[in-house]
Order: C-alpha cells, then sequence, then structure tokens
C-alpha cells in the first residue's frame, strides 16, 4: 500500500499547495531549506501555489525568499487571493489576470463587516496591527489583530493569532454566518487563523483548482493538492470537490517530507 501511494504522488505533473500554513507558518517567510526543498522539486515538476492573501503579502513573504534560479522560476505558478489573480515568471514575475472587485462591491462588503460587528457588540482586541478590514483588491478580508500583526511582531505575533482563534473561534463563525445573511451574492470564508475572506460567490479552493487547469492546462489526473486545512470547514475543503489527489499536512516540516518523497 505504501509503494501504491508512493508512485501515485511521484507520477504527478503538477504540485499545488497552499501558502499559509503549509509551505510557510501563516504569514511568516518561506524558510531557506523549505526553498532549497522546492528547487529540487522545480527540477521535476510543475509547481503552483495557492493562498488567500495578496501579491503584496506574497511578495515580502515568499518570492523575495526564494533562492530558485530564474529557469526554474519558469516551472512556478502564482495564485494569490484565492486564485483571483496569477502570476508567472518570464524575465520577473508578470500578472497575467487580477479579478478586481468593483467599487460597490467593496463598499457593500465593507459597510456588511461594520454592521455586522456594530450587531453583535464585537469587542475588538486591546491592540491591533494594520488595517482590521483590508481592500486586497480581488476580496475584502477581516483580521482580527490586524493585518500587520505577524510582521510588526514576528513569532509572537503568530501566537497571538493562535491564542486569539483558540478562545474566538465560535465568534469568529457566528461573524461569517451573519455576513453571509447580508452579503446572499458574495461567499463569507472562515480563513487562516483570524481572518475572514469576502469574495465573489464560488471562490475558494475548487476554483483556483480549475483556474489552474484552465491556465496551466494540466488535468485534474496529472496534479497533487497539498495543504494543511482540509478538513470539512478548512479553507482547503473546498479542493477536494474538484477530486484531485489530496494529502493533507500539520505544517510545513510535513510539507517538506512530502517533497521529498516526490523529489525521491
Ligand atoms: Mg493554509
Amino acid at each position: 500500500m505504501a509503494t501504491l501511494t508512493k508512485k501515485s504522488i511521484t507520477g504527478k505533473r503538477l504540485i499545488v499547495f497552499d501558502l499559509d500554513g503549509t509551505l510557510t507558518e501563516t504569514k511568516s517567510n518561506l524558510k531557506a531549506d523549505m526553498s532549497k526543498a522546492l528547487d529540487r522539486l522545480l527540477a521535476k515538476k510543475k509547481v503552483a501555489v495557492i493562498g488567500g492573501s495578496g501579491y503584496k503579502q506574497w511578495q515580502s513573504q515568499f518570492i523575495s525568499e526564494l533562492g530558485t534560479s530564474p529557469q526554474l522560476l519558469s516551472n512556478l505558478f502564482l495564485f494569490p487571493t484565492t486564485a483571483t489573480s496569477f502570476y508567472r515568471y518570464n524575465k520577473g514575475w508578470k500578472k497575467i489576470y487580477a479579478y478586481k472587485l468593483s467599487i460597490k462591491e467593496r463598499q457593500q462588503i465593507k459597510n456588511a463587516f461594520r454592521a455586522v460587528l456594530r450587531d453583535i457588540r464585537y469587542v475588538p482586541p486591546k491592540r491591533t496591527y494594520g488595517k482590521v478590514i483590508e481592500n486586497r483588491g480581488t476580496q475584502i478580508t477581516f483580521s482580527a489583530l490586524g493585518q500587520d500583526v505577524v510582521a510588526r511582531l514576528g513569532e509572537k505575533g503568530v501566537r497571538l493569532k493562535k491564542e486569539w482563534t483558540k478562545k474566538n473561534t465560535p465568534l469568529k463563525l457566528k461573524i461569517v454566518r451573519l455576513m453571509q445573511q447580508r452579503l446572499p451574492r458574495m461567499e463569507v470564508h472562515a480563513a487562516g487563523f483570524t481572518s475572514i475572506d469576502v469574495t465573489r460567490k464560488g471562490i475558494d479552493k475548487a476554483y483556483g483548482i480549475r483556474q489552474i487547469v484552465r491556465y496551466l492546462h494540466v488535468p485534474i489526473e496529472d496534479m497533487l493538492f497539498v495543504g494543511d486545512a482540509l478538513f470539512p470547514g478548512g479553507n482547503d475543503y473546498a479542493a477536494r470537490r474538484t477530486g484531485v489527489r489530496c494529502i493533507a499536512v500539520k505544517g510545513p516540516a510535513e510539507t517538506k517530507r512530502i517533497i521529498k518523497e516526490i523529489v525521491g
């Protein structure tokens, strides 16, 4: 059975990774050893990455930490903001598309957040870092501790996020439910540890996988998806709907082991 599993993952042409919690710790920089592991993988396979945060965040968290040669970078495909944007390397990172929300849609979403938080008498954390409600162009994201908590506090920021999640997940899910009621034509997702993403309807990891099929011309059978939230309610769960072969990991250490197995 073990060898069968191994064969069925090493035979795939394209490996798709979630970003936060899978290739990196949440909102934390890519580590040098993961970059090296990716290099070995990129020498053999195409690699795509899908994550919820915006391209700017990816530049500092992921792209600038890659030690990869330009030659190998042509095998790497980036799908920030849950694949509502796509970047590929061709003498520098080039935007292929970005589907932005209209000004009206963005305003509706921000107003809904304000109304819901007011209705439930939401008490924000004592300190927040950066924007709590952020416009990412293709999506609006609420982050309880603010967008920049990890950028400013480093590991302490990651710890604060985990603590907030532990205490406040029922509250977060309540906000998600109320937001969804107010915005029936949008998609509201509990994402990451402390965030809630609002996008146009149908934007999730399944959408991401379909965009990858469409733009990279690789069929689902030739893909493998690796993510840390493949459980029901997790933000990778939707990927399973596409029938893609999925491997659940607990974090970057496990991801590295999977890469090792694929590279052989
Ligand atoms: Mg994740």
